[in-house]
């Protein structure tokens, strides 16, 4: 199985099976000929499983490197890319040289910066191993956090490929398995009315979600990829993907890492801007069904011990606010998408509403 994602500067094959980590040398070095040397990055829940498997899977002429970071979201910071730069000089490796991200977004995101600024740019390939890293490995965002703020130091930087290995998914708690749905939702909600429908009519249930995983990463993805080719660098309607994610940074910011997976969190922030874009009189948005739709699926809403003015402050903070007016991506009616600026009264006002009715 294979998609291709087309950006503007480059055009790279995803490829999705069952059991395609034990490829991983064949399909790679199908994209990166000549590669050399490969310096695998995974984590500490990922690699003690999986990492064997990559690495037995490339010819003896290849040399392989691998790093292992702490599993969680801590582990995009400062420190730990610093380590692995100091890691990567080591070993010597240079503009043939792949880096290869074996796990989730986290793992993605700190290898990929790693790729994007070693000697100022080297070939990079993506190894999700959670549902949620089908949205981070596609669109060649990249980066780590700073103390102040999430995912605010990063680059723009394209992998070579992207080798998805499903099977790698069935060890996957079901948080992280609700987290990953919940990107596939957005892309529903705002590029895909016949994928929603569909979603909304056939998963009802996390189990759900593990039988159809493949045929929607495929959908999910696709949307993905068609955004990003309209707009590589988010001067336009790539910002349309941070649907759910104004409140949803807030609320994994404040409530602090790791109590609320990242999906669940954007899960939440759908479903408020879907009450905001109501109460603007901009959607007719039935959200007592779609609460229950999420509360079906198991996702938390309950954020009572998060204050309406500690959201708020989390909100400002976040980059994609300026001069203190929230810009907030709107649905309007599945599929359509708007970004409309909404004063802080307002926000307030339904965020206190929000976490009342969360209760
Ligand atoms: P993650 O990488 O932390 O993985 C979630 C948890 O699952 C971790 O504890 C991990 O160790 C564990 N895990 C991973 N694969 C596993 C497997 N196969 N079996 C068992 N356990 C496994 O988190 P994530 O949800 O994949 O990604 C979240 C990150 O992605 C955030 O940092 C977010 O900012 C980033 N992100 C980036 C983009 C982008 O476009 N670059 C888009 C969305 C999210
Ligand atoms: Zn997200």
């Amino acid at each position: 199985e294979q998609l291709f994602v087309n950006a503007s500067l480059s055009s790279y094959p995803v490829y999705i099976g069952e059991g395609i980590r034990s490829r991983t040398g064949e399909l790679l070095l199908s994209e990166a000929k000549g590669a050399d040397k490969v310096f695998v990055i995974t984590d500490s829940a990922v690699g003690p499983l999986y990492l064997e498997d990559v690495v037995q899977s490339f010819p003896d002429h290849v040399e392989i490197f691998t790093f292992t970071v702490e599993s969680g979201e801590a582990s995009k910071s400062f420190a730990e890319y610093e380590r692995i730069l100091t890691a990567m000089l080591e070993s010597g490796l240079d503009r043939k040289s792949v880096v290869t991200a074996l796990g989730g977004g986290v793992v993605g995101d700190l290898a990929g910066f790693a790729a994007a600024t070693y000697m100022r740019g080297i070939p990079f390939v993506q190894m999700p191993t959670t549902l949620l890293a089908h949205d981070s490995s596609v669109g060649g965002k990249t980066g780590i956090n700073h103390p102040l703020g999430k995912n605010m130091i990063g680059a723009f930087h394209q992998p070579s490929a992207v080798i998805y290995d499903v099977e790698m998914l069935q060890t996957l708690p079901d948080k992280e398995w609700r987290s990953g749905f919940a990107e596939m939702m957005k892309h529903a909600y705002i590029k895909d009315a016949s994928f929603l429908e569909w979603l909304q009519r056939h998963i009802t249930t996390i189990e759900d979600v593990k039988t159809s995983a493949v045929s929607m990463l495929k959908r999910s993805i696709q949307v993905k990829a068609d955004v990003v080719a309209l707009d590589e660098r988010e001067t336009g309607v790539r910002a349309h993907l941070n649907f759910g994610h104004t409140l949803g940074h807030a609320v994994e910011n404040t409530a602090g890492y790791g109590k609320w997976a990242h999906g669940e969190a954007v899960a939440a922030g759908m479903l408020f801007a879907m009450q905001l874009s109501n109460e603007e009189g901009l959607s007719a948005w039935d959200t007592k069904k779609e609460k229950e739709w999420l509360l079906s699926l198991g996702y938390p809403l309950v954020m009572t011990e998060l204050s309406a003015d500690s959201l708020l402050r989390a909100m400002k903070k976040d980059k994609k606010t300026s001069a203190g007016v929230f810009t907030f991506v709107l649905v309007t009616e599945p599929g359509e998408t708007i970004t409309k600026q909404i004063p802080d009264e307002t926000v307030h006002r339904l965020l206190e509403s929000f976490i009342e009715r969360g209760r």
